[in-house]
Order: C-alpha cells, then sequence, then structure tokens
C-alpha cells in the first residue's frame, strides 16, 4: 500500500518504520527535521497525502489534529481511508471524521496504548471508530503496528474507549498508591500489602503488573526512580480529555474529576512533571492528613 504519515515523534516514527520494513511504502511528514529508516521523507502534510491509500496521523492534540486535517483531506483521492492513531477528544475526531466523509473518504480515529515500547515493538493495541469498510481497510496496518485491534463502534469510539480505560488507570493507580502510603501508618509491610492485594478483590493492572512500590510486584518504572514508563503528564492529558468527554456528555464522573485534579496538582504544582504517573506513591506517602 501507498501510505502517508504525518507525525513522526516518538510513536509515530518508530510505527511508520515498522510500516516501511513490512514491505509498504511510506511517505512521512513531520514539522521537525526527522528521518525515518525506509520512510520518504515530504516537505508537506499535503505532499506526503497525495495519491495515498492510507493516511495515518500520530499528533499530540485536538487542535493540530483539526489544522493538518484541514490541509490532508483536500489532497487525498476519493476512497483513500484516513486513520487517525493520536489522542485526542471526541469531538475532534467526529469533526475531522464528518470533514474526511464530506470528500468522499473513509475514516478511523484508532488511538493506541502500549507506549512508547509496543510502536517500537509492534506490539500496540489500537481501539478503532468508524464505519466497517474503513476498519477493513486500516486493520492489515494494524497487524503490522500491534498485536491487537478492536473495532469499537463509529467515529469517536475509539477515542471513547481509549479515555474510560484511562480514566479507570488513573483512578486505581491513585487508589493502589493512598492504600500502599496508608500501609506505611500502619506498619503494614509492603511485599505483604502486595501478596493480599494482588490476590484479592483489591487487585487491578496497577497493583498486579505496574505496582507503585520499589521492590516489590513485577519490574515496573518503581524499580527505576519513577523513569516514565507513561508519564504523570500524559496521564494528565488523558484524564482532562475524559473530563471534557464527561462536560460534553453530561456524564458524572465524581472520581476521574478527583482523579484530574490530584494529577493537576502533581504535574503543575509539584514534581510530577516528567515521573512515571505510579510516582502518584513517593508524593502521597509524605504526606499526612492535613
Ligand atoms: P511526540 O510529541 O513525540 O510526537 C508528535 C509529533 O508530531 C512531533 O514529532 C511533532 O513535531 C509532530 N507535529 C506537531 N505538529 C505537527 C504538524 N502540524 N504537522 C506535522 N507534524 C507535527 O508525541 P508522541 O509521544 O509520539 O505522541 C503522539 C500521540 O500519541 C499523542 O496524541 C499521545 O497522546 C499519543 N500516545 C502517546 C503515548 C506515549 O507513550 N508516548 C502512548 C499512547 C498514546
Amino acid at each position: 500500500m501507498k501510505i502517508g504519515f504525518i507525525g513522526l515523534g516518538n510513536m509515530g516514527g518508530p510505527m511508520a518504520a515498522n510500516l516501511a520494513k513490512a514491505g509498504h511504502d511510506v511517505t512521512g511528514f513531520d514539522m521537525a527535521d526527522v528521518a525515518i529508516e525506509g520512510v520518504t521523507m515530504a516537505k508537506s502534510a499535503a505532499e506526503a497525502a497525495t495519491g495515498a491509500d492510507v493516511v495515518i496521523t500520530m499528533l499530540p492534540n485536538g487542535d493540530i489534529l483539526r489544522h493538518v486535517a484541514s490541509e490532508i483531506v483536500p489532497a487525498m483521492s476519493a476512497g483513500a481511508a484516513f486513520v487517525d492513531c493520536s489522542t485526542v477528544d471526541v469531538d475532534s475526531a467526529r469533526a475531522v471524521a464528518d470533514q474526511a466523509a464530506a470528500a468522499g473518504l473513509l475514516s478511523v480515529d484508532a488511538p493506541v496504548s502500549g507506549g512508547i515500547g509496543g510502536a517500537a515493538g509492534g506490539t500496540l493495541t489500537f481501539m478503532a471508530g468508524g464505519s466497517t469498510e474503513a476498519f477493513a481497510k486500516a486493520a492489515p496496518l494494524f497487524d503490522i503496528m500491534g498485536q491487537k485491534a478492536v473495532h469499537c463502534g463509529e467515529a469517536g469510539a475509539g477515542q471513547a474507549a481509549k479515555i474510560c480505560n484511562n480514566m479507570i488507570l488513573g483512578v486505581t493507580m491513585i487508589a493502589t498508591c493512598e492504600a500502599f502510603a496508608l500501609a506505611d501508618k500502619l506498619g503494614l509491610d509492603r511485599q505483604k500489602m502486595f501478596d493480599v492485594v494482588s490476590t484479592s478483590s483489591g487487585y487491578s493492572w496497577s497493583m498486579n503488573a505496574y505496582c507503585p512500590a520499589p521492590g516489590v510486584g513485577p519490574q515496573s518504572p518503581a524499580d527505576n526512580g519513577y523513569q516514565p514508563g507513561f508519564a504523570a503528564d500524559l496521564m494528565l492529558k488523558d484524564l482532562r480529555l475524559s473530563q471534557q468527554a464527561a462536560g460534553s456528555a453530561d456524564a458524572d464522573t465524581p472520581m476521574g474529576q478527583l482523579a484530574e485534579a490530584l494529577y493537576t496538582q502533581f504535574v503543575d504544582n509539584e514534581d510530577g512533571k516528567g515521573k512515571d504517573f505510579s510516582a502518584m506513591l513517593p508524593r502521597l506517602e509524605k504526606r499526612g492528613r492535613g
């Protein structure tokens, strides 16, 4: 397939490289001066999109996506597919899908989980929203860049699935960290706490697969000085998107709202920026109730 790839950063770069390695003809564009193995660089987003069967975008946010979409949609040929893999707000995903449909294009919103390691290793999970026909066109590329793709529904459903998942993740990480901080003050050994909770009803991915306590449970960013991993800044981005969506949809999400407030404080006013999101544990363990 002839593929245009716009946004060749930490995630997009290795994803585009994997498509090229699999034998696809990939033309890329990024505002920054980057070179990706196997990818021909274009001078503009529109040039990368011209004549492509599929154009993939991997960009920082919804405003940038809307801007790039306004450049590439007119350059794409009818029947081609616009696949956005960025994490953006549901409203931007739907607006871009409408714009693509009006131009006779197929479109899919397909945010990912799996992080930079998943992008490099081709083991991402894609959560996709769009028509069956659009999903079918993108699916062989998801198979190369990832290990699983779930067709979640119509346009915006992929972004909806991503932010709902990450709202649960943010909330359970905070709950797990505060339980460790309480256990410390009650004199309960962290290893014993892990042994009990990881096999009891308090278990979760945060506890069992990504334990925030150093030296306890599987290897995780806690064992590496809380280097990300999944940065607190990115968790905050996703929690903000979840609360923006909850506002538009009139959904009551008190725990999500509290998680957003805590990560905002951690990233903007404390020392959370650049740390893994599980560094909520050293933050909480230092504090009392006051
Ligand atoms: P990044 O900042 O490394 O990459 C974004 C790239 O987009 C940059 O190279 C930037 O130069 C480029 N860009 C910005 N504006 C542009 C424009 N107008 N035209 C062309 N290129 C432009 O970010 P990333 O970590 O690769 O993340 C990309 C997306 O993936 C984000 O939406 C993020 O939330 C999501 N995501 C990231 C991770 C992760 O672990 N990094 C995990 C899951 C999802």
